[in-house]
């Protein structure tokens, strides 16, 4: 067997090996997979605009303007009006000075933080951070310490010795795998204490969260106390790619020295135009981020009927853990049969003992359709033996993962490589 067979197997051994699955047809609330349709419970488009007419329309006209690509990095013959005009726009919606746009979010978050924080300095990162946050912090070569996850006590206490705006505090705004919020005013104040710089990740907070989808710092009204924000566009907004907001100087710095803004390809027009499109619909459309609040209120007492713990945060990603990952897998196989398609989720992507269902709500979802996938999930939980029945609390209910498997706080070696 070949050391790469050799891998795959033991992968496979231990439950981890991933396989992809092909979606037909559109990006829509339901979407075609094997030739079923089936509800779409683990996508990120939260907004259902990836398939927006609006956004179509505005994505082929700036092809047949502009061109279908930018044909160079930005600062060679790349920057387009296109993407000053889409940066203007960011830079407003979220109260900063600046907006820069980044190829994506994993982009923007290596990008970011390796430009911020350089050999010499400590970047402290929460231990649930996504993978592009701990693939920054290895770029940037600065000491990374590792706060347990929310826990601003023990980040106190890592940071005591902290001095200076060299270093730097990053942190998932709404937790990718979780759902959960960053406690940002404690963040904030620690920040400003120790005179340390602080960086929100709002890829899953832009369109969701707070006054117009302004994402969790401008829920908090922390603009000022934030120094950089990253945000996606291929998630709620329904295009592809990702920003930075900050400050003048600190977009000065990025243009400069950040490698995947110096060393990559512009955006595509039509992809920025159909962020463009997004954010317009975002912004005059409260009602839509609304929507996706009342359907993940929804399905989460729709699943607390069912006997399953649906988490006490309020946000549109909803985590069904059950810990082992064949359980998960299987978990996911049953409600597929029964046309609800919510991935299963496995580490790396989230820490060992800690697998899960990671269901996510969007703003298309219809009412009747959350409360059956709910029915499925409860069915099926109940059929492997997870759940304790309806209307009874759940098997699936523990969230934190056991301590043995934790990844180890205030060091960089317990860095889980989460997706
Ligand atoms: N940050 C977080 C918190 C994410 O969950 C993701 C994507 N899953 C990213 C950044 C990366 O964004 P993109 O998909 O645009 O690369």
């Amino acid at each position: 067997m070949s050391d790469i067979a050799e891998r795959l197997s033991e992968l496979g051994r231990a439950g981890l090996r991933r396989e992809l699955r092909t979606v037909s047809g559109s990006q829509g609330r339901t979407v075609i997979l094997d030739g079923r349709e089936v509800l779409l419970l683990c996508s990120n488009n939260y907004l259902g605009l990836a398939n927006h007419p609006e956004l179509a329309r505005a994505s082929g006209a700036a092809a047949r303007r502009w061109g279908t690509g930018a044909g160079a990095s930005r600062l060679i013959s790349g920057t387009m009006t296109s993407h000053e005009q889409l940066e203007r726009r960011l830079a407003d919606f979220h109260g900063y000075e600046r907006a820069l746009l980044f190829g994506s979010g994993y982009l923007a978050n290596i990008g970011a933080i390796s430009a911020l924080a350089g050999r010499g300095r400590r970047v402290f990162s929460d231990e649930l951070n996504h993978a592009s946050i701990i693939d920054g912090c290895r770029l940037a070569r600065a000491e990374t310490v590792v706060f347990r996850h929310r826990d601003t006590e023990h980040l106190a206490w890592l940071m005591r010795d902290s001095r200076g705006p060299g270093d730097l505090i990053v942190t998932d705004g709404v937790f990718s795998m979780d759902g959960d919020l960053a406690p940002l005013d404690s963040l904030a104040r620690l920040a400003q204490d120790h005179g340390t710089r602080l960086l929100v990740d709002e890829a899953h907070a832009t369109g969701t969260i707070g006054p117009n989808g302004r994402g969790t710092v401008g829920a908090a009204g922390l603009e000022s106390e934030v120094d950089a924000i990253v945000g996606t566009l291929g998630k709620a907004l329904g295009s592809y790619g990702a920003y930075v907001c900050c400050r003048g100087e600190i977009a000065e710095l990025l243009i400069n020295v950040s490698r995947p803004f110096v060393f990559s390809t512009a955006l595509p027009p039509p992809t920025v135009a159909a962020a463009s499109a997004a954010l317009e619909i975002v912004q005059s459309d409260p009602g839509l981020t609304e929507r996706l609040r009342d359907n993940a209120r929804h399905l989460r007492d729709a699943l607390r009927a069912e006997g399953l713990e649906a988490g006490a945060e309020r946000t549109h990603i909803i985590p069904l853990i059950t810990r082992e990952p064949e359980v998960a897998l299987a978990l996911c196989a049953r409600a597929l049969e029964h046309g609800v398609f919510a991935q299963a989720i496995r580490p790396p992507t989230v820490p060992a003992g800690s697998s899960r269902l990671r269901l996510t709500v969007m703003a298309s979802h219809r009412r009747g359709e959350l409360k059956r996938a709910a029915g499925v999930l409860g069915a099926a939980a109940a059929e492997l033996g997870l759940g304790r029945g309806r209307g009874r609390e759940a098997e699936l209910a523990e969230t934190r993962e056991p301590e043995a498997s934790a990844p180890v706080p205030g060091s960089i070696g317990g860095l889980r490589e989460a997706a």
